[in-house]
């Protein structure tokens, strides 16, 4: 970012890819070109995070199978983390593991709980190509998870099971957003 820009003033709100879309159940490509159209992306997904009023977006939840995510999430201190990531790998995960409520935008209106970790280290390189690692606990750790997931193709329904995991699925398909008929066997 430059200095005294606000991140996605310069981006357009692009239409969310949603449940049942084959964009979100398949793994991002490397990013390897580190211009201005990826620093475009970057200011795309923060325009589309906030307009759907979001913590966290991953680049195939607007279409692009590519590795990068935005984020703008407090942690459970209320400390705010705003920032981006490209080819970030999740290397660290520790902590207790907490069941939390967790939603995505891309199955909106609806959330579940969710186990994750309370601790969270993902390293990563800036738009620009510089490297860098970031740190999360609580709930800023659950949205790194959350948002590394979605770039090997995952979401947070996938790792639910038994009545959590149906709830979720029964809604989604009955929400009026949905397009049963797109929502691939796994995850029904
Ligand atoms: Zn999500």
């Amino acid at each position: 970012m430059r200095h005294g820009s606000i991140p996605g003033a310069h981006g357009r709100v692009r239409p969310l890819s949603l449940l049942g879309d084959p964009v979100l159940h398949a793994p991002c490509a490397e990013v390897t070109d580190f211009g201005p159209e990826l620093a475009a992306l970057v200011e795309d997904l923060f325009a589309t995070m906030y307009a759907a009023r979001g913590v966290g977006l991953a680049a195939n939840q607007i279409g692009e199978p590519v590795r990068v995510f935005v984020y703008d999430c407090p942690d459970d201190e209320d400390e705010r983390h705003l920032g981006h990531l490209v080819n970030p790998r999740l290397v660290e995960t520790g902590g207790v593991v907490v069941r939390g409520p967790e939603g995505c935008l891309s199955l909106p209106g609806l959330e579940a709980g969710t186990e994750r970790h309370d601790e969270a280290v993902v390293t990563g390189f800036t738009a620009t190509g510089e490297p860098v690692t970031v740190r999360g606990t609580g709930f800023f750790a659950r949205c790194l998870q959350h948002e590394c997931d979605h770039l090997e193709g995952g979401i947070y329904v996938d790792r639910l099971t038994g009545w959590r995991r149906r709830r979720v699925l029964r809604q989604a398909a009955r929400a009026s957003w949905s397009r049963a008929a797109d929502v691939p066997e796994g995850t029904r």
